[in-house]
């Protein structure tokens, strides 16, 4: 290679690798508030990350929108009953109704007929930050669980009032689920957490996003979305540049090792989103979910 070449190809890599991290608001489509992160006001020992503190790591990443959910559903009404702090803060709170009270009902939810009674009484309750907006996260580990009689009631519920869901499932469960409502997933905000985590083949996400308009794929723990240096791995890249509308980016704050990392977490995403084309990245890392539940775009 001749010397010129090799110079111009050397800043093209390097420019490459040292394209700005996206700076713009981040929306975070999947985040719990769990009773031991300790959801109260006051900062306490053996209270490891009170209201405050979990607000500023939110305000230091730049995250100005959360779908909040919790296990209980305290945590949640915790911040969305914290007006003042969440408004100095910036973030809007997407209040989301979780189905489990405890760890036990993780694996019996959908076998529960309780679970729709507290769902349902949840629902008629609201939060100060306004009206539940979805359900979930729930878990499928068997995805014929799908099409038991908890989960199809709780969808046909959501696509009737305009809920929107947020699962943790696999393939074949999202095309259950979508079956199990009134439209057939034509209408079902489906927010698919991880976007399949057990790896789901690219091509197969394809032809979800393309049978069902409403269903988004939150991108936390998807095996195979990053590569080198953090950007995108080719066959992510190529699937987000070609449906820019349909995923966001979350945290999955499930244990408090998340929260304690939470700024990493924020920082990975908005190093590949600056590798994508800039309004690409913004609708990945904000109007998506604003549309979702019609936020308007924050003043910096
Ligand atoms: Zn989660």
């Amino acid at each position: 290679m001749r010397r010129a070449g090799l110079l111009s190809a050397l800043v093209a890599v390097c420019t490459a690798a040292t394209a700005a991290d996206y700076s713009g608001p981040l929306f975070d489509a999947h985040l719990h508030y769990n009773d031991e992160a300790c959801t109260h006001d006051t900062p306490a020992p053996g209270c490891p990350h009170p209201i405050a503190d979990v607000l500023e790591r939110m305000q230091k990443s730049g995250v100005r929108a959360i779908v909040a959910n919790s296990r209980p559903n305290d945590g949640t009404t915790a911040l969305a009953t914290a007006r003042e702090q969440t408004r100095a803060a910036g973030v809007t709170v997407v209040p989301f109704v979780r189905l489990y009270r405890n760890r036990a009902d993780y694996n019996s939810w959908f076998q529960d007929p309780t679970i729709v009674e507290m769902v349902s009484a949840e629902l008629a309750r609201g939060t100060p930050a306004g009206p539940y907006r979805g359900l979930g996260e729930f878990h499928l580990y068997d995805s014929a669980n799908a099409n038991g009689p908890v989960a199809k009631q709780l969808m046909a519920l959501a696509e009737a009032k305009d809920l929107a869901i947020l699962a943790h499932v696999d393939d074949v469960a999202i095309d259950l689920l979508m079956a199990n409502t009134p439209s057939k997933g034509q209408k079902m905000r489906l927010i698919w957490a991880h976007t399949g985590i057990g790896g789901t083949p690219a091509t197969r996400v394809d032809a979800l996003l393309a049978r069902y308009p409403k269903l988004m794929g939150e991108l936390s723990y998807r095996p195979g979305l990053t590569c080198v240096d953090g950007q995108l791995c080719p066959e992510w890249r190529a699937l987000l540049l070609k449906y820019p509308d349909r995923f966001m980016i979350g945290s999955d704050t499930w244990v408090n090792q998340r929260w304690q990392y939470y700024g990493e977490l924020m920082q990975g995403y908005r190093t590949w989103l600056g590798g994508l084309p800039a309004d690409v990245a913004q609708r990945i890392a904000w109007d998506n979910g604003a549309k979702l539940f019609g936020l308007a775009t924050p003043t910096p």
